[in-house]
């Protein structure tokens, strides 16, 4: 049986203008589709909006990150004295008990509060896109390791699915995290992460393992922090073709003694269709699996890169 991922639901912050919520600062909302439909099926989303947690009202005045004496500051649009730099960065401050619960984020884009990254920064009156919403900015500092993404990208399948992964490995590292942390531990979820770092960062990946041979019990805090520092920088390059080719030609690599000369040339010719983009990924691992149900592997069955979210999201079947 193939590896299953968390069954409870994943706890996701997000803005709450993403949720249908009429929050913003014209009395409108910004509902996702995707969002609202597909994913909350799998994640329990709780939705903040800090513009009106600091008491800016609904309808109100737009607001605008502004480059003032060499550092960015929020202030309104029209009135230049709404000043709401200190207060976003506090709220943000005061929500850290439920974002350590959280396993991911969902920002909306663009905002001079939410926004991720790319949010407009003007100097005398001109912008440039090269500001972060004052509330996600502390989210992200006091959080280095959450999986964060921008509603607009998840339209972009790779980023889409890269987000979505991120999500449930990084579920499963709190999970790990949650128990007494040992050396067996942090190698078993190495173990059934392998093959996906390995599909973000061939050379990365192999650090990442090195890392957990030779380690005494003392060093398991250091270590673990090490390790997840690492890891998260392996899982935000996206995974290409070609480390994908090669991470499927591994796991071939245990049916060497199994498959007859067809079965083995039907799936050489299926890895090659999807290195030309002939076909999705989710083509070859499902030939794969089905040789993996019929010749069972322990190593490969406990390997989440066969199965790594849930199936009806459907995100191999568009990388
Ligand atoms: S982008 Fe953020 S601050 Fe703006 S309305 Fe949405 S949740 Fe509120």
């Amino acid at each position: 049986m193939m590896a299953k991922s968390p069954v409870q639901p994943i706890k996701i912050g997000i803005s709450s203008c993403l949720m249908g919520e009429k929050v913003r600062f014209d009395s409108g909302h910004k509902k996702n589709a995707y969002i609202n439909g597909v994913l909350s099926d799998y994640f329990d989303f709780t939705a903040f909006c800090p513009e009106v947690e600091i008491g800016l009202g609904i309808p109100r005045e737009p607001i605008r990150l502004v480059r003032m004496t060499g550092e960015v500051r929020c202030i309104g649009s029209k009135n230049a004295s709404l000043d709401v730099t200190d207060k976003l960065s506090a709220i943000a401050e005061k929500q850290r008990q439920w974002h350590e619960g959280l396993c991911g984020y969902l920002l909306k884009k663009d905002s001079p509060s939410c926004g991720m990254a790319r949010v407009k920064v003007y100097s005398n009156d001109m912008p440039k896109r090269e500001g972060v919403g004052l509330y996600a900015k502390t989210l992200m500092t006091n959080f280095p390791f959450l999986p964060v993404e921008e509603e607009g990208r998840l339209e972009d399948a790779q980023l889409r699915e890269n987000f979505i992964q991120r999500v449930y490995v990084y579920s499963r590292w709190k999970a790990i995290e949650s128990q007494e942390l040992s050396l067996t531990n942090l190698q078993a979820f190495h173990a059934q992460h392998k093959y996906i770092f390995m599909s973000h960062h061939q050379t990365k990946a192999k650090e990442l393992g090195a890392l957990l041979v030779g380690t005494h019990q003392a060093d398991l805090r250091q270590l673990a922090g090490q390790y997840l520092e690492l890891m998260t920088a392996i899982l935000k390059v996206i995974a290409t073709k070609k480390n994908h080719v090669n991470t499927l030609q591994h796991i071939q690599g245990y049916l060497k003694k199994q498959l007859n000369a067809d079965d083995k040339a039907e799936l050489v010719s299926l890895i090659d269709d999807y290195r030309q983009g002939l076909l999705p990924l989710v083509v070859p691992i499902t030939l794969l699996r089905h040789h993996f149900r019929k010749h069972p592997n322990a190593y490969i069955t406990e390997s989440y890169y066969m199965q790594p979210h849930p199936g009806e999201l459907m995100l191999l079947n568009s990388i």
